[in-house]
Protein backbone atom coordinates (compact mmCIF):
# COMPACT_ATOMS: atom_id res chain seq x y z
CA UNK A 1 0.00 0.00 0.00
CA UNK A 2 2.45 2.49 1.08
CA UNK A 3 4.88 1.55 -1.81
CA UNK A 4 1.60 2.17 -4.16
CA UNK A 5 1.50 5.80 -2.48
CA UNK A 6 5.09 6.42 -3.25
CA UNK A 7 4.73 4.94 -6.86
CA UNK A 8 1.95 7.64 -7.64
CA UNK A 9 3.60 10.27 -5.99
CA UNK A 10 7.27 9.72 -7.89
CA UNK A 11 4.65 9.34 -11.38
CA UNK A 12 2.66 12.88 -10.60
CA UNK A 13 6.02 14.42 -9.87
CA UNK A 14 7.17 13.22 -12.97
CA UNK A 15 4.25 14.67 -14.99
CA UNK A 16 4.23 17.56 -13.34
CA UNK A 17 8.16 18.34 -13.90
CA UNK A 18 7.51 17.50 -17.47
CA UNK A 19 10.32 14.81 -17.80
CA UNK A 20 6.88 11.80 -17.79
CA UNK A 21 6.19 12.54 -21.61
CA UNK A 22 8.33 10.59 -24.07
CA UNK A 23 11.16 12.94 -26.06
CA UNK A 24 10.05 11.50 -29.35
CA UNK A 25 6.41 12.81 -28.53
CA UNK A 26 7.21 15.96 -27.30
CA UNK A 27 6.42 17.75 -30.32
CA UNK A 28 4.53 14.95 -32.86
CA UNK A 29 5.33 16.49 -36.17
CA UNK A 30 2.47 16.63 -38.73
CA UNK A 31 3.25 17.65 -42.21
CA UNK A 32 0.62 17.79 -45.57
CA UNK A 33 1.92 19.49 -48.95
CA UNK A 34 -0.38 20.20 -52.04
CA UNK A 35 -0.40 22.13 -55.72
CA UNK A 36 -2.81 24.38 -56.87
CA UNK A 37 -2.73 25.34 -60.73
CA UNK A 38 -2.16 28.64 -61.77
CA UNK A 39 -1.08 28.84 -65.55
CA UNK A 40 -3.15 31.44 -66.43
CA UNK A 41 -7.17 30.88 -68.09
CA UNK A 42 -7.20 33.74 -69.85
CA UNK A 43 -5.00 34.65 -73.08
CA UNK A 44 -3.01 37.06 -74.25
CA UNK A 45 -1.06 37.92 -71.07
CA UNK A 46 1.70 40.38 -70.38
CA UNK A 47 4.79 38.62 -69.30
CA UNK A 48 6.92 40.48 -66.05
CA UNK A 49 10.34 41.02 -65.48
CA UNK A 50 11.41 42.67 -68.92
CA UNK A 51 12.45 46.00 -70.57
CA UNK A 52 9.90 45.31 -73.58
CA UNK A 53 6.34 44.36 -73.46
CA UNK A 54 6.46 40.62 -73.89
CA UNK A 55 2.92 38.66 -74.48
CA UNK A 56 2.37 35.06 -73.81
CA UNK A 57 -0.32 33.01 -75.61
CA UNK A 58 0.13 29.76 -74.20
CA UNK A 59 1.68 27.86 -71.40
CA UNK A 60 5.11 25.91 -72.15
CA UNK A 61 4.52 24.09 -68.64
CA UNK A 62 2.40 24.81 -65.27
CA UNK A 63 2.94 27.48 -63.12
CA UNK A 64 1.79 26.09 -59.91
CA UNK A 65 1.29 27.31 -56.29
CA UNK A 66 2.96 24.91 -53.78
CA UNK A 67 2.35 24.15 -50.39
CA UNK A 68 3.96 22.86 -47.54
CA UNK A 69 1.85 22.98 -43.80
CA UNK A 70 3.75 21.51 -40.51
CA UNK A 71 2.22 20.84 -37.14
CA UNK A 72 3.67 20.05 -34.04
CA UNK A 73 0.55 20.80 -31.99
CA UNK A 74 2.11 23.80 -30.11
CA UNK A 75 3.09 25.07 -33.67
CA UNK A 76 1.11 25.32 -37.10
CA UNK A 77 3.03 27.18 -39.91
CA UNK A 78 3.61 27.48 -44.04
CA UNK A 79 5.89 27.70 -46.85
CA UNK A 80 4.12 28.40 -50.22
CA UNK A 81 6.20 29.46 -53.49
CA UNK A 82 4.28 30.54 -56.71
CA UNK A 83 5.56 30.55 -59.99
CA UNK A 84 6.12 33.92 -60.90
CA UNK A 85 8.54 37.07 -60.29
CA UNK A 86 7.21 40.43 -58.93
CA UNK A 87 4.90 39.69 -56.36
CA UNK A 88 3.63 42.66 -54.56
CA UNK A 89 2.44 42.75 -51.00
CA UNK A 90 -0.72 43.05 -51.38
CA UNK A 91 -1.40 40.06 -53.44
CA UNK A 92 0.69 38.12 -50.28
CA UNK A 93 -1.42 39.61 -48.05
CA UNK A 94 -4.80 39.15 -49.25
CA UNK A 95 -4.07 35.11 -49.75
CA UNK A 96 -2.59 34.76 -46.35
CA UNK A 97 -5.44 36.63 -44.78
CA UNK A 98 -7.73 34.47 -47.02
CA UNK A 99 -5.78 31.31 -45.59
CA UNK A 100 -5.64 31.92 -42.39
CA UNK A 101 -8.94 31.03 -40.93
CA UNK A 102 -9.57 27.75 -43.54
CA UNK A 103 -6.24 26.92 -42.63
CA UNK A 104 -5.87 27.33 -38.61
CA UNK A 105 -3.11 29.20 -38.18
CA UNK A 106 -2.04 32.87 -38.19
CA UNK A 107 -1.09 35.46 -41.64
CA UNK A 108 2.22 35.59 -39.78
CA UNK A 109 2.69 31.91 -40.01
CA UNK A 110 2.80 31.69 -43.49
CA UNK A 111 6.38 32.66 -45.77
CA UNK A 112 4.92 33.02 -49.22
CA UNK A 113 7.51 33.81 -51.67
CA UNK A 114 8.13 33.89 -55.69
CA UNK A 115 9.96 31.45 -57.09
CA UNK A 116 11.60 33.69 -60.06
CA UNK A 117 10.40 32.53 -63.36
CA UNK A 118 10.97 35.94 -65.54
CA UNK A 119 8.10 33.05 -67.83
CA UNK A 120 4.98 34.73 -65.89
CA UNK A 121 2.07 37.04 -66.05
CA UNK A 122 2.39 40.52 -64.56
CA UNK A 123 1.30 40.60 -60.95
CA UNK A 124 2.50 44.16 -59.76
CA UNK A 125 1.01 47.47 -61.27
CA UNK A 126 3.78 49.93 -63.32
CA UNK A 127 3.60 53.40 -63.14
CA UNK A 128 1.46 52.94 -66.77
CA UNK A 129 0.40 49.43 -66.69
CA UNK A 130 -1.79 47.44 -64.51
CA UNK A 131 -1.62 43.53 -63.59
CA UNK A 132 -4.54 42.30 -65.17
CA UNK A 133 -7.39 41.83 -62.56
CA UNK A 134 -8.29 38.23 -62.94
CA UNK A 135 -4.73 36.86 -62.79
CA UNK A 136 -4.03 38.71 -60.06
CA UNK A 137 -7.33 36.69 -58.87
CA UNK A 138 -6.56 33.36 -59.99
CA UNK A 139 -2.78 33.68 -58.34
CA UNK A 140 -4.47 34.78 -54.98
CA UNK A 141 -6.70 31.83 -54.94
CA UNK A 142 -4.03 29.81 -55.76
CA UNK A 143 -2.33 29.96 -53.20
CA UNK A 144 -5.21 29.65 -50.97
CA UNK A 145 -6.10 26.63 -52.42
CA UNK A 146 -3.02 25.10 -51.97
CA UNK A 147 -2.66 26.08 -48.17
CA UNK A 148 -6.23 24.49 -47.58
CA UNK A 149 -5.45 20.99 -49.42
CA UNK A 150 -1.67 20.83 -47.67
CA UNK A 151 -3.82 21.61 -44.31
CA UNK A 152 -6.07 19.06 -45.44
CA UNK A 153 -3.11 16.39 -46.05
CA UNK A 154 -2.17 16.52 -42.71
CA UNK A 155 -0.89 13.34 -41.29
CA UNK A 156 1.48 12.49 -38.91
CA UNK A 157 5.03 12.44 -40.03
CA UNK A 158 8.74 12.91 -39.92
CA UNK A 159 10.97 15.73 -40.80
CA UNK A 160 14.61 15.21 -42.04
CA UNK A 161 17.62 17.75 -43.78
CA UNK A 162 20.52 18.03 -45.46
CA UNK A 163 22.81 20.29 -47.86
CA UNK A 164 24.28 19.51 -50.45
CA UNK A 165 26.63 21.85 -53.06
CA UNK A 166 26.02 22.72 -56.94
CA UNK A 167 29.13 25.15 -57.76
CA UNK A 168 28.59 24.60 -61.26
CA UNK A 169 25.52 26.56 -62.25
CA UNK A 170 26.27 29.73 -60.27
CA UNK A 171 28.19 32.51 -61.36
CA UNK A 172 28.42 36.16 -60.09
CA UNK A 173 26.87 38.43 -62.94
CA UNK A 174 28.85 41.87 -61.90
CA UNK A 175 31.79 42.48 -62.98
CA UNK A 176 34.73 44.93 -62.81
CA UNK A 177 35.87 45.89 -65.87
CA UNK A 178 39.15 46.65 -67.73
CA UNK A 179 39.68 49.69 -69.73
CA UNK A 180 37.34 50.33 -71.99
CA UNK A 181 34.76 47.99 -70.58
CA UNK A 182 32.19 50.50 -68.65
CA UNK A 183 29.38 51.90 -70.64
CA UNK A 184 27.04 55.00 -70.09
CA UNK A 185 24.32 53.92 -68.00
CA UNK A 186 20.18 54.57 -68.58
CA UNK A 187 20.74 58.03 -67.10
CA UNK A 188 23.53 58.94 -69.63
CA UNK A 189 26.15 58.92 -67.22
CA UNK A 190 29.16 57.15 -66.33
CA UNK A 191 29.74 57.05 -63.18
CA UNK A 192 29.27 52.61 -63.24
CA UNK A 193 32.75 50.93 -61.58
CA UNK A 194 30.89 47.47 -62.48
CA UNK A 195 29.15 46.05 -65.18
CA UNK A 196 26.14 43.38 -65.49
CA UNK A 197 26.18 40.58 -67.86
CA UNK A 198 29.25 41.91 -69.65
CA UNK A 199 30.34 40.78 -73.00
CA UNK A 200 31.82 37.52 -73.07
CA UNK A 201 35.13 36.61 -74.43
CA UNK A 202 36.45 39.80 -75.25
CA UNK A 203 39.21 40.69 -72.76
CA UNK A 204 37.07 43.12 -70.68
CA UNK A 205 36.60 41.22 -68.10
CA UNK A 206 38.71 42.07 -64.76
CA UNK A 207 36.99 40.04 -61.82
CA UNK A 208 33.60 39.72 -60.16
CA UNK A 209 32.09 42.06 -58.13
CA UNK A 210 30.67 39.62 -55.57
CA UNK A 211 30.64 35.51 -54.48
CA UNK A 212 28.63 33.06 -54.99
CA UNK A 213 26.46 30.86 -53.09
CA UNK A 214 26.99 26.80 -53.88
CA UNK A 215 24.89 25.48 -51.00
CA UNK A 216 21.63 23.90 -51.59
CA UNK A 217 19.92 23.45 -48.34
CA UNK A 218 16.47 21.20 -48.58
CA UNK A 219 13.84 20.02 -45.66
CA UNK A 220 12.54 16.74 -46.39
CA UNK A 221 8.64 15.34 -45.06
CA UNK A 222 7.91 11.78 -45.13
CA UNK A 223 5.44 9.49 -43.91
CA UNK A 224 5.99 7.52 -40.55
CA UNK A 225 5.93 4.54 -43.37
CA UNK A 226 8.66 6.43 -45.51
CA UNK A 227 6.59 8.04 -48.53
CA UNK A 228 7.90 11.30 -49.37
CA UNK A 229 5.59 13.80 -48.47
CA UNK A 230 7.02 16.89 -49.71
CA UNK A 231 11.03 18.15 -50.05
CA UNK A 232 11.50 22.12 -49.81
CA UNK A 233 15.03 23.41 -51.10
CA UNK A 234 16.73 26.29 -51.74
CA UNK A 235 19.71 27.73 -54.15
CA UNK A 236 20.88 30.63 -54.63
CA UNK A 237 20.36 31.29 -58.69
CA UNK A 238 18.34 33.71 -60.47
CA UNK A 239 15.96 31.80 -63.08
CA UNK A 240 18.02 30.20 -65.86
CA UNK A 241 16.12 30.83 -68.98
CA UNK A 242 16.09 30.03 -72.73
CA UNK A 243 12.36 29.99 -72.82
CA UNK A 244 10.69 30.63 -76.06
CA UNK A 245 8.71 33.60 -76.44
CA UNK A 246 4.93 33.45 -76.75
CA UNK A 247 5.01 31.31 -73.43
CA UNK A 248 4.64 31.08 -69.87
CA UNK A 249 7.00 28.66 -67.90
CA UNK A 250 8.36 27.74 -64.41
CA UNK A 251 11.56 27.48 -65.48
CA UNK A 252 14.07 25.32 -63.79
CA UNK A 253 11.98 25.66 -60.49
CA UNK A 254 9.10 23.94 -61.69
CA UNK A 255 11.38 21.10 -63.74
CA UNK A 256 13.00 20.47 -60.50
CA UNK A 257 9.96 19.24 -58.90
CA UNK A 258 8.88 17.13 -61.80
CA UNK A 259 12.03 15.48 -62.10
CA UNK A 260 12.10 15.32 -58.07
CA UNK A 261 8.79 13.89 -58.05
CA UNK A 262 9.83 11.20 -61.13
CA UNK A 263 12.78 10.25 -59.38
CA UNK A 264 11.08 9.33 -56.12
CA UNK A 265 8.45 7.99 -57.80
CA UNK A 266 9.95 6.19 -61.11
CA UNK A 267 6.40 3.47 -61.33
CA UNK A 268 2.80 3.48 -60.79
CA UNK A 269 3.07 4.26 -56.61
CA UNK A 270 3.14 8.20 -58.02
CA UNK A 271 -0.47 7.85 -58.72
CA UNK A 272 -0.95 7.50 -55.02
CA UNK A 273 -2.81 10.39 -53.10
CA UNK A 274 -2.13 12.71 -51.96
CA UNK A 275 0.93 13.71 -54.60
CA UNK A 276 4.31 14.09 -53.83
CA UNK A 277 4.87 17.89 -53.76
CA UNK A 278 8.62 18.98 -54.87
CA UNK A 279 9.89 22.54 -53.92
CA UNK A 280 12.72 24.68 -55.42
CA UNK A 281 12.53 28.08 -53.55
CA UNK A 282 14.95 30.95 -54.47
CA UNK A 283 17.98 31.89 -52.16
CA UNK A 284 19.77 34.55 -52.63
CA UNK A 285 20.71 35.57 -55.96
CA UNK A 286 20.26 39.04 -56.71
CA UNK A 287 23.91 39.33 -58.27
CA UNK A 288 24.22 35.51 -59.39
CA UNK A 289 22.97 33.65 -62.38
CA UNK A 290 23.57 30.94 -65.08
CA UNK A 291 26.00 32.64 -66.95
CA UNK A 292 29.48 31.03 -67.06
CA UNK A 293 31.72 34.46 -67.86
CA UNK A 294 34.90 33.27 -67.93
CA UNK A 295 34.42 29.95 -69.65
CA UNK A 296 31.38 31.03 -72.35
CA UNK A 297 29.28 28.31 -73.52
CA UNK A 298 27.47 27.83 -77.17
CA UNK A 299 23.66 28.84 -76.83
CA UNK A 300 21.71 25.96 -75.89
CA UNK A 301 18.14 24.97 -77.40
CA UNK A 302 15.20 25.77 -75.07
CA UNK A 303 14.88 23.95 -72.44
CA UNK A 304 17.96 22.38 -72.48
CA UNK A 305 19.75 24.34 -69.93
CA UNK A 306 16.55 24.38 -67.61
CA UNK A 307 16.71 20.77 -67.47
CA UNK A 308 20.37 20.43 -67.11
CA UNK A 309 20.42 22.63 -64.07
CA UNK A 310 17.35 20.73 -62.44
CA UNK A 311 18.91 17.48 -63.21
CA UNK A 312 21.92 18.41 -61.63
CA UNK A 313 20.25 19.83 -58.26
CA UNK A 314 18.10 16.38 -58.20
CA UNK A 315 21.06 14.36 -58.51
CA UNK A 316 23.20 16.01 -55.69
CA UNK A 317 20.38 15.98 -52.98
CA UNK A 318 19.48 12.75 -54.08
CA UNK A 319 23.24 11.79 -53.09
CA UNK A 320 22.89 13.60 -49.84
CA UNK A 321 19.42 11.82 -49.04
CA UNK A 322 21.02 8.94 -47.50
CA UNK A 323 22.71 11.44 -44.52
CA UNK A 324 19.38 12.86 -43.34
CA UNK A 325 18.27 12.01 -39.79
CA UNK A 326 14.31 11.93 -39.60
CA UNK A 327 12.54 12.99 -37.06
CA UNK A 328 9.32 12.74 -35.57
CA UNK A 329 9.43 15.49 -32.78
CA UNK A 330 10.80 18.74 -34.58
CA UNK A 331 10.79 22.03 -32.93
CA UNK A 332 8.61 24.63 -35.10
CA UNK A 333 8.77 28.50 -34.74
CA UNK A 334 8.34 31.67 -36.67
CA UNK A 335 8.59 35.04 -36.24
CA UNK A 336 7.94 38.16 -37.92
CA UNK A 337 8.40 41.82 -38.33
CA UNK A 338 7.35 44.95 -40.07
CA UNK A 339 10.36 47.48 -41.24
CA UNK A 340 9.91 50.23 -42.73
CA UNK A 341 12.26 51.81 -45.15
CA UNK A 342 12.46 55.07 -47.29
CA UNK A 343 12.37 54.64 -50.92
CA UNK A 344 14.73 56.59 -52.97
CA UNK A 345 14.19 59.84 -53.87
CA UNK A 346 15.57 61.41 -57.55
CA UNK A 347 16.77 64.94 -57.26
CA UNK A 348 15.50 67.85 -58.91
CA UNK A 349 18.23 67.23 -61.80
CA UNK A 350 17.38 63.71 -62.24
CA UNK A 351 13.43 64.57 -62.27
CA UNK A 352 14.13 67.42 -64.74
CA UNK A 353 16.33 64.89 -67.07
CA UNK A 354 14.19 62.16 -66.76
CA UNK A 355 11.22 64.53 -68.22
CA UNK A 356 13.26 65.32 -71.03
CA UNK A 357 14.16 62.11 -71.74
CA UNK A 358 10.55 61.20 -72.00
CA UNK A 359 9.78 63.87 -74.22
CA UNK A 360 12.34 62.75 -76.65
CA UNK A 361 10.96 62.03 -79.45
CA UNK A 362 13.24 59.97 -81.23
CA UNK A 363 14.48 57.30 -78.97
CA UNK A 364 18.22 56.76 -81.07
CA UNK A 365 19.23 59.64 -79.24
CA UNK A 366 19.24 58.82 -75.73
CA UNK A 367 21.24 56.31 -73.43
CA UNK A 368 19.96 52.39 -73.84
CA UNK A 369 16.85 52.13 -71.80
CA UNK A 370 16.88 55.53 -71.12
CA UNK A 371 13.22 56.31 -71.28
CA UNK A 372 12.12 52.96 -69.44
CA UNK A 373 14.44 54.07 -66.35
CA UNK A 374 13.35 57.80 -66.91
CA UNK A 375 9.67 56.20 -66.20
CA UNK A 376 10.81 54.49 -63.18
CA UNK A 377 13.10 58.04 -61.75
CA UNK A 378 9.69 59.78 -62.30
CA UNK A 379 7.58 56.56 -60.08
CA UNK A 380 10.07 56.81 -57.18
CA UNK A 381 9.72 60.74 -57.37
CA UNK A 382 5.60 60.22 -57.40
CA UNK A 383 6.06 57.43 -54.46
CA UNK A 384 5.01 58.29 -50.85
CA UNK A 385 8.42 57.97 -49.76
CA UNK A 386 8.18 54.85 -47.18
CA UNK A 387 7.85 50.93 -47.21
CA UNK A 388 7.00 48.43 -44.96
CA UNK A 389 8.01 46.00 -45.74
CA UNK A 390 7.37 41.81 -44.04
CA UNK A 391 10.53 40.21 -42.79
CA UNK A 392 10.47 36.65 -40.95
CA UNK A 393 12.38 34.26 -39.42
CA UNK A 394 11.24 30.21 -38.66
CA UNK A 395 12.64 27.45 -37.31
CA UNK A 396 11.92 23.99 -38.75
CA UNK A 397 14.26 21.47 -36.02
CA UNK A 398 17.61 22.81 -36.27
CA UNK A 399 17.29 24.28 -39.39
CA UNK A 400 17.15 28.39 -40.04
CA UNK A 401 15.29 30.02 -42.39
CA UNK A 402 14.81 34.44 -42.86
CA UNK A 403 12.81 35.69 -45.88
CA UNK A 404 13.43 38.85 -47.72
CA UNK A 405 11.39 40.64 -50.21
CA UNK A 406 14.07 41.86 -52.74
CA UNK A 407 16.06 40.70 -55.28
CA UNK A 408 19.21 40.01 -52.86
CA UNK A 409 22.75 39.89 -53.44
CA UNK A 410 24.59 36.92 -52.37
CA UNK A 411 27.01 37.56 -49.56
CA UNK A 412 23.78 39.04 -47.76
CA UNK A 413 22.66 35.87 -47.58
CA UNK A 414 26.06 34.08 -47.25
CA UNK A 415 26.49 36.80 -44.00
CA UNK A 416 22.83 35.68 -42.99
CA UNK A 417 23.74 31.83 -43.06
CA UNK A 418 26.96 32.34 -41.31
CA UNK A 419 25.73 34.47 -38.27
CA UNK A 420 22.86 31.90 -37.80
CA UNK A 421 22.56 29.75 -34.66
CA UNK A 422 20.31 27.73 -36.31
CA UNK A 423 22.16 25.41 -38.72
CA UNK A 424 22.09 24.82 -41.96
CA UNK A 425 20.21 28.15 -42.25
CA UNK A 426 19.08 29.88 -45.79
CA UNK A 427 16.96 32.58 -47.24
CA UNK A 428 13.85 32.66 -49.18
CA UNK A 429 13.71 36.03 -51.52
CA UNK A 430 11.30 37.40 -53.64
CA UNK A 431 9.31 36.91 -50.09
CA UNK A 432 5.83 38.57 -49.40
CA UNK A 433 6.43 41.11 -51.64
CA UNK A 434 8.59 43.02 -53.87
CA UNK A 435 10.75 46.01 -53.66
CA UNK A 436 13.58 45.54 -56.39
CA UNK A 437 16.96 44.51 -55.66
CA UNK A 438 18.53 44.21 -52.54
CA UNK A 439 22.70 45.29 -52.65
CA UNK A 440 25.04 46.49 -49.77
CA UNK A 441 25.78 50.24 -49.02
CA UNK A 442 29.31 49.26 -50.70
CA UNK A 443 27.68 47.76 -53.54
CA UNK A 444 25.68 50.78 -53.93
CA UNK A 445 29.05 52.50 -54.45
CA UNK A 446 30.56 50.23 -56.96
CA UNK A 447 27.09 50.75 -59.35
CA UNK A 448 26.19 49.17 -62.27
CA UNK A 449 22.25 47.47 -62.91
CA UNK A 450 21.26 46.47 -59.46
CA UNK A 451 22.18 49.40 -58.30
CA UNK A 452 19.98 51.76 -60.95
CA UNK A 453 17.45 54.33 -59.03
CA UNK A 454 13.87 52.16 -60.36
CA UNK A 455 15.71 48.55 -60.41
CA UNK A 456 16.54 49.56 -57.03
CA UNK A 457 14.02 50.93 -54.96
CA UNK A 458 14.71 50.92 -51.47
CA UNK A 459 16.94 53.46 -49.23
CA UNK A 460 20.82 52.52 -49.56
CA UNK A 461 21.07 51.30 -46.47
CA UNK A 462 18.22 49.05 -46.55
CA UNK A 463 20.24 46.02 -46.49
CA UNK A 464 21.69 46.28 -42.83
CA UNK A 465 18.28 47.47 -41.64
CA UNK A 466 16.70 44.13 -43.27
CA UNK A 467 20.30 41.85 -41.41
CA UNK A 468 19.64 43.49 -38.15
CA UNK A 469 16.60 42.68 -37.72
CA UNK A 470 16.66 39.31 -39.08
CA UNK A 471 19.34 38.61 -36.66
CA UNK A 472 17.28 39.51 -33.80
CA UNK A 473 14.02 37.45 -35.12
CA UNK A 474 16.57 34.60 -35.77
CA UNK A 475 17.55 34.53 -31.91
CA UNK A 476 14.22 34.28 -31.08
CA UNK A 477 13.33 31.53 -33.07
CA UNK A 478 16.01 29.89 -31.96
CA UNK A 479 15.74 30.24 -28.54
ZN1 LIG B 1 15.17 38.57 -61.66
Amino acid sequence: MHRRIAMTLIILGLVASGTFALAAEEHPLRAGAATADITPQQWPVELIGSFSKRLAGHAWDRLNARAVVLDNVETRLAFVTVDSCLVPRTLFDEAKRRAAELCGMPADHILTAATHTHSAPRVKNGRNVEAPAHYVEQMTRGIVSALQQATDNLAPAELGWGTCQVPEEVHNRRWFMKEGGIIPNPFGETTDIVRMNPPRGRGLLDRPAGPTDPEVVFLSVRTHEGRPIALLANYSLHYVGGVPGGGVSSDYFGEFADQLAAKLFPDEQRDTLPPFVGILSNGTSGDVNNINFTNPQPRAKPFVRIREVASRLVERVFEAMPAVKYKRSVPLSMAQQELTLKVRKPTPDQVARANQFLAEPDEKNLPMRAKAYADRTLALHEHPGTEAIVLQAVRVGDVGVTSIPCEVFTEIGLRLKKQSSLQPSFTMELANGHYGYLPTPRQHELGGYETWMGTNNLEIEASDKIEAVLRELMQKVAK
